[in-house]
């Protein structure tokens, strides 16, 4: 294979041995690779900002690799998103999405989706989005391009559409009324109709109008929850950033 050029944004960068730094990095064309920049750590020239997490950048891949592992050759810095880096919130945010579009094993027609959300999301945090209405619209977002995406319409047991209290199934990732939740498998997570609607438009619009949501403390606190124990359940473990942003999400954006 030739050498080539991909738009990527960096996701994790690790030394390696003396001089060489090991970077995992999301790409459109075929999603998280890991790559070797060699000599990274002294040829600043070759690599200026762009070994940072969350930079947008461009690569250049040399074309051989060694099983997984790709050679960049270079890299040019596109954006490096400032204000998300000086911001604890929306770094947390950031990192979240970042890290979810890593894990998520999608179809090659679906990563070119999956990149252009994370890129669209840092400029939108960039710009002064709240992380905290953000967040949860994203994350929703991002599970149905990755193939997880929630039944959240009607439930999905008698196919009414909810007038009152209903019941979000953690294992099935469905909502369910509340007369079908009896005996169903659990964890169940009661929702409110208010609740249940944003969630629902979150999962629904396209990414370009996800910014008009607004999660109150108390709806972003829920939906986090939520998109947070159906992960658990689905990938087996939580996702690393969590707890970072958990630390830093009550501080001021
Ligand atoms: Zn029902």
């Amino acid at each position: 294979m030739n050498s080539w050029r991909t738009p990527a944004i960096v996701l994790k960068v690790q030394d390696y041995g003396e001089a060489d730094r090991l970077v995992t990095f999301l790409t459109p064309a075929r999603g998280r690779l890991t790559g070797m920049a060699k000599h990274a750590r002294k040829s600043r020239r070759r690599f200026a900002h762009c070994l940072e997490p969350l930079s947008r950048v461009e690569f250049f891949l040399s074309g051989r690799n060694a099983g997984n592992l790709e050679f960049i050759e270079k890299g040019e810095s596109v954006e490096v998103f400032q204000e998300v880096r000086r911001n604890l919130p929306r770094l947390g945010a950031a990192a979240l999405l970042a890290e979810l579009a890593g894990e998520l094993a999608a179809p090659p027609d679906a990563t070119v989706q999956i990149f252009a959300t994370v890129e669209l999301a840092l400029r939108r945090l960039e710009g002064g989005d709240p992380p905290g209405s953000l967040l949860p619209a994203f994350l929703l977002h991002l599970l149905k391009l990755g193939g997880y995406g929630l039944h959240l319409d009607n439930c999905l047991n008698c196919g009414q559409v909810p007038t009152e209290g209903l019941y979000f199934s953690v294992p099935r990732g469905v909502i369910l009324c509340a007369p079908c939740s009896q005996g169903a498998l659990g964890p169940l997570l009661p929702l409110t109709l208010g609740e249940w609607k944003l969630l629902q438009q979150a999962a629904s619009w396209p990414a370009n109008k996800l910014s008009v949501l607004r999660f109150p403390g108390q709806q972003r606190d829920k939906s986090l929850r939520l998109v947070k124990l159906f992960l658990r359940h689905h990938l087996g473990h939580d996702l690393k950033s969590w707890a970072f942003w958990e630390k830093v999400a009550a501080t001021r954006e």
